[in-house]
């Protein structure tokens, strides 16, 4: 999958990029909240309800680059390369310069750090919330406070979903890519370690999108249905292959020949038409 976006800047060396999809995302969040926020304080107006959405949105973008960061920083410690962070509608996209774990230490790691970072963003955000609330503000700045402490109330609870979401053991997500890293470091052998990623990955993704069913309802069922079956499954598919290419080397050999087998085939018949014309 190519996601490409525009560069915003460069950060530990690598450069993050925005796909038009992410501002989609937070738009959609402000949104969201502004609409619901009357529920929770009523009589707030209008202008703190889109303050509060706004806060939550950007929140949410900066949460995923946190979430990116996280990872590539541990990627880097171990020697790995990253290049760039994409964000997109369905969240960040780390790409690095080559794509190879040296051990199912190194896997284990730079997986399980986004999740846990995740977890510890969570944390900030409520203990920021706690701060605000203990402070007294002035009475023109009453609806600030309380606009701000619901953003940061939102997005402790979201960072603590996007953890758990993370670790669900859906292959290659990073929940799925720690499972891959345990069975590696058991069985010593990485191209069937991903064949049985791959296979619980397609279990725990139908797990998933239920759960998201009992507690979102349909929305939830179609999101991260969408999700599931149109990134996450082909992704991790594809990562199967790559892996099987690269540490198979009888297999690499067929891909050869099956290629090779191709284009004489093709050939052939081009010169066949050749000929005949
Ligand atoms: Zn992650």
């Amino acid at each position: 999958m190519k996601i490409d976006g525009w560069r915003i800047g460069k950060v530990f060396g690598i450069e993050l990029r925005l796909h038009w999809s992410v501002f989609l995302l937070a738009g959609l969040i402000a949104w969201s909240l502004a609409t619901r926020i009357p529920a929770v304080v009523p009589g707030i107006p209008v202008i703190y309800r889109w303050l509060s959405g706004v806060i939550a949105g950007l929140g949410l973008i900066f949460s995923i680059v946190w979430h990116e960061l996280a990872h590539s920083r541990m990627a880097i410690h171990y020697g790995l390369r990253p290049r760039k962070i994409t964000l997109f509608l369905f969240g960040g996209a780390a790409e690095f310069e080559k794509e190879e774990f040296k051990s199912p230490k190194e896997e284990f790691f730079i997986s399980v750090v986004g999740p846990i970072s995740s977890l510890v963003f969570a944390g900030i955000c409520y203990g920021l919330a706690l701060i605000l609330e203990a402070i007294n503000f002035p009475t023109g700045l009453v609806y600030f406070k309380l606009a701000t402490i619901l953003s940061l109330s939102w997005l402790t609870v979201i960072n603590f979903v996007l953890a758990v979401f993370n670790l669900f053991p859906v292959f290659p997500m990073d929940g799925g890519r720690v499972l891959r890293a345990v069975i590696w470091k058991f069985n010593h052998d990485i191209v069937k370690a991903t064949k049985i990623s791959v296979k619980l990955a397609k279990i725990f993704g139908v797990i998933l999108v239920l759960i998201g069913y009992l507690i979102g309802g349909i929305g939830n069922l179609l999101w991260i249905g969408l999700i599931v079956w149109f990134f996450i499954i082909p992704a991790a598919e594809q990562e199967y292959l790559a892996t099987r290419i690269k540490y198979d080397p009888d297999f690499r050999e067929k891909v050869r020949e099956m290629i090779k087998e191709r284009y004489q085939k093709e050939l052939e018949e081009l010169e066949k038409l050749i000929k005949d014309n």
